[in-house]
């Protein structure tokens, strides 16, 4: 858990943008965050800490915001880091997956010797919006026959079903640091 302090002061970085990329939708923009570095800590360890004794053996995050807690939280629960790419950037051989945004549709990948058979994965982004983005990393990682046991984000979009897709698709109740 944040303490207050942090709590505040995560959600005075978090800066809403109106109408990007498209009409209609608050961006939620992250970069005030990353540029205290203060607040950075508090996020990665408080995400560390709830994951600390869930035996995660990996941590998947995705393009392009996910990569930079993600790669974080992994570092700090000595695992390896997953990168999951959209379509048609990752060199090897590789698994995709079909997924609707909150604002159009799109596809991400996954090489086929990221992960074990049975490692038990942690899938990290930044925002849970409607769910399809988290979705399809988890059905990346079924594909390769290891275990989603978590969902990591730093904010929940609470009027999205993002939350309940994850419960209902996984099981999982997604741990994130504040709900708007
Ligand atoms: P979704 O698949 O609808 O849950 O959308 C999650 C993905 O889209 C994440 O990778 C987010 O980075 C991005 N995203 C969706 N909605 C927003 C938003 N309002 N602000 C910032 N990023 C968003």
């Amino acid at each position: 858990m944040l303490t207050d302090s942090s709590s505040k002061l995560l959600l005075s970085l978090l800066r809403d943008v109106p109408d990007f990329p498209k009409p209609g939708i608050v961006f939620k923009d992250i970069t005030p965050l990353l540029a205290n570095p203060t607040a950075v800590q508090a996020v990665v360890s408080d995400i560390v800490n709830h994951f600390r004794h869930q035996q995660i053996g990996a941590v998947a995050a995705v393009e392009a915001r996910g990569f930079i807690f993600g790669a974080m939280i992994a570092q700090g629960l000595n695992v390896p880091f997953v990168p999951v790419r959209k379509a048609g950037k990752l060199p090897f051989q590789k698994i995709t997956e079909e997924y609707s945004l909150e604002y159009g549709k799109a596809a991400i990948e996954m090489h086929t010797d990221a992960i074990p058979k049975g490692c038990r994965v942690l899938i990290h982004d930044d925002v849970l919006a409607t769910g399809g983005t988290a979705t399809a990393a988890g059905n990346l990682v079924k594909k390769l026959d290891a275990i989603v046991v978590g969902y990591s984000f730093i904010i929940n979009l609470s009027f999205l079903p993002g939350e309940k897709v994850l419960q209902d698709n996984f099981g999982i109740n997604p741990h994130y640091l504040i709900t708007v």
